[in-house]
């Protein structure tokens, strides 16, 4: 990527920490998705008059493991703040977090998170991670500017989040999204985050041209939109700059086509930042972190690394298929039933897998657990293919069929397709081609390459069926016979 059009972006991510089974500061459960508004709530996490925080032991446990993996500097005493505005969603009228300033401390400072463009690995810098809590929703009917009403749900609130703040070290909306990419990769590793849930991670993406003012776009909670947003955003300011308009700090919202300027960005001044009183320092020590780190569940670079080198994937086919822990998990546990596989079914496994599966499953907006597709079917067909019981090619039209969780040998069958190995019918059909292809065996004569046109006639004939390998060695033979070779 080009460094030297001066574009610099850095992105603050909040990601609600959904294993958690209760919220950050109360016993209520945060586990409210699908559940009916304003019905996982108590004095706490309303906000009542005397209703005080405790901490959550086990959201301490997930930061932990969070900056671990990151690599940040865990600070190991730290206490909270009240960041005070006034909105709706927040019923206290501050939202209790972490301040690294005024005397105070991140979670963790510093942390890194290498990506990979054009085959080259850039690591983007973290500035922190920090903990704090969720506030409520705001419900509209349709979109927010067109709503009659708007509703407040407080069952998000005081849900647990970390906010993660990277350095402004992007310098296009590409290494945007590839950050992305890994950093939630990592998040949804440490298994404190199922990234996939509705609203369980919001982007804050800010940008600006070298020496002029920034604009930070709010709440996106996709990766494609934080690109489109970016992008738009890169070409906004750059034509003002050219047209010579005036840039101002200030915070926008993305409607999906365009940005739109929200209002002057406040300054950190105006939140009156002052210490919880009604919660404790926090102290962390060393043997606690090092206890964490044991526990760490395996990364993403760990596992590609395993997977390189345990079944033999290329370093670009690995990095994509650790990428979605889900997809890994299904590539494991397919293939680790099967003794008989070697290098060439691992790679075949994990084409199946990046191909055609996440082709439907894009198609379809569907995650793999949520289908009836089953690994042991993966090795079935791949098993099929290899007896050369049907073609690969014939077996791509199975896809949709298997993701219902049908069995391969019944697909094959209900199909009526399966591959053509009997010799002596193929010998036939080819003696029939060859026949009625004179040019195409004259021109065989001249260059063997043109031997694919006489296979590519049998295909025909047989409608994809005909064995490709069984079928290369009879036509070698007949060719063999008329004196071509
Ligand atoms: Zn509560
Ligand atoms: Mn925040």
């Amino acid at each position: 990527m080009p460094n030297n059009d001066g574009v610099m972006i850095g992105l603050e991510i909040h990601t609600q920490l959904t294993a958690l089974k209760s919220k950050l500061f109360c016993s209520c459960s945060s586990d409210y998705r699908g559940s009916a508004p304003n019905t996982f709530t108590c004095p706490t996490c309303l906000g009542l008059p005397g209703a005080m925080p405790v901490i959550n032991k086990k959201a301490i446990e997930f930061a932990t493991r969070l900056a671990l993996a990151l690599k940040c500097d865990i600070n190991e005493r730290f206490f909270f703040f009240r960041k005070n505005y006034y909105y709706p969603d927040l019923p206290r009228g501050f939202q209790i977090t972490m301040y690294n300033k005024a005397g105070g401390k991140a979670f963790a400072d510093g942390g890194i998170v290498p990506i990979r463009i054009k085959d080259k690995v850039k690591e983007i810098k973290l500035n922190r991670i920090h903990l704090e809590e969720d506030p409520g929703r705001l419900v509209h009917e349709g979109s927010i500017s067109k709503s009659p009403y708007t509703r407040v749900d407080y069952n998000r609130s005081g849900t647990t989040l970390i906010e993660i703040v990277s350095e402004p070290d992007m310098s296009s909306p590409e290494e945007a999204r590839e950050f992305l990419k890994q950093l939630l990769a990592i998040i949804q590793y440490t298994g404190i985050c199922d990234t996939n849930l509705e609203g369980a991670f919001r982007v804050d993406a800010n940008i600006s041209v070298k020496g002029y003012e920034r604009s930070e776009v709010k709440n996106i909670n996709s990766i494609k939109e934080v690109e489109s947003a970016l992008a738009y955003e890169e070409k906004r300011q750059k034509l003002a700059i050219k047209e010579g308009r005036e840039l101002i700090q200030e915070t926008r919202h993305w409607d999906g086509q365009k940005t739109i300027g929200l209002r002057n960005k406040e300054f950190e001044a105006d939140y009156k930042y002052f210490p919880e009183q009604d919660l404790v320092p926090i102290e962390i020590d060393k043997s606690y972190i090092e206890k964490v780190e044991k526990e760490l569940p395996e990364m993403p670079k760990e596992r590609k690394e395993r997977y390189q080198k345990k079944y033999q994937l290329s370093e670009f086919d690995s990095e994509v298929l650790v990428l979605d822990k889900t997809i890994a998990d299904f590539f494991e546990e397919g293939i680790k039933s099967e003794k008989t596989f070697g290098p060439q079914e691992y790679k075949l496994y994990c084409n199946w897998l990046m191909n055609d599966i996440s082709g439907w499953l894009n198609d379809n907006n569907k995650r793999i657990n949520e289908t009836n597709l089953k690994p042991k079917q993966v090795v079935e067909l791949i098993r099929s293919i290899k007896e050369g019981k049907i073609t690969g090619k014939i077996a791509k039209t199975f896809v949709g069929e298997m993701m219902k969780g049908t069995a391969i040998s019944e697909i094959i069958k209900k199909s009526g397709k399966e591959a053509i190995s009997d010799i002596t019918v193929l010998e036939d059909i080819c003696k029939q081609v060859i026949e009625e292809n004179p040019k195409i065996v004259e021109d065989c004569r001249k260059k063997p390459k043109a031997k694919q046109g006489l296979v590519g006639k049998v295909m025909a004939k047989t409608k994809g069926q005909a064995d490709p390998k069984i079928t290369r060695e009879i036509l070698d033979k007949l060719l063999k016979e008329l004196g071509i070779n």
